[in-house]
């Protein structure tokens, strides 16, 4: 038994409280490893709070390479090769707490990075919602 308060009479009293628990969501188009992107898919890139703060920091400097690049005309794949030894060096000052080891040639190659999303910063799902849209399993 447990102490509760009657939210309509605003008494204390006893019973059992029941908590109703919201059904899996993993087949829900907008669940990505128990996180909602909903709100980003409506609205991509609206949210700076959803950004990786490592990249959000690394901006200035790939502005800066990119100029660079165009100024000695590098070939794509030479100035992406370059760039990814440039950004390494930098994410190993700047690092991140929340970095999880991934299997992408990105930089950071973080598992919890989608394009420019951490995944980490979206807010969770707690189960379905009137949201849930099923995923096209087409
Ligand atoms: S956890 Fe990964 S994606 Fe998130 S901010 Fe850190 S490096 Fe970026
Ligand atoms: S069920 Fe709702 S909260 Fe969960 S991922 Fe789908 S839309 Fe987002």
């Amino acid at each position: 038994m447990n102490e509760f308060y009657d939210r309509n009479t605003g008494k204390r009293g006893e019973g059992r409280v029941t908590r109703v628990a919201r059904l899996p969501a993993v087949a829900c188009a907008h669940f990505i490893v128990g996180r909602c992107r909903y709100e980003e898919s409506l609205n991509p890139g609206y949210e700076p709070g959803y950004r990786c703060q490592v990249l959000a920091r690394l901006e200035s400097a790939y502005d800066e390479f990119l100029t660079r690049a165009d100024a000695f005309a590098l070939e794509e794949e030479l100035a992406a090769k370059l760039w990814r030894a440039r950004c390494e060096s930098l994410y190993a000052k700047i690092g991140c707490p929340d970095y999880e080891p991934g299997d992408k040639n990105t930089c950071p190659d973080c598992a919890l990075l989608a394009d420019d999303v951490c995944l980490k910063r979206l807010p969770e799902c707690s189960g379905r919602c009137p949201r849930y849209t099923l995923k096209n399993r087409g």
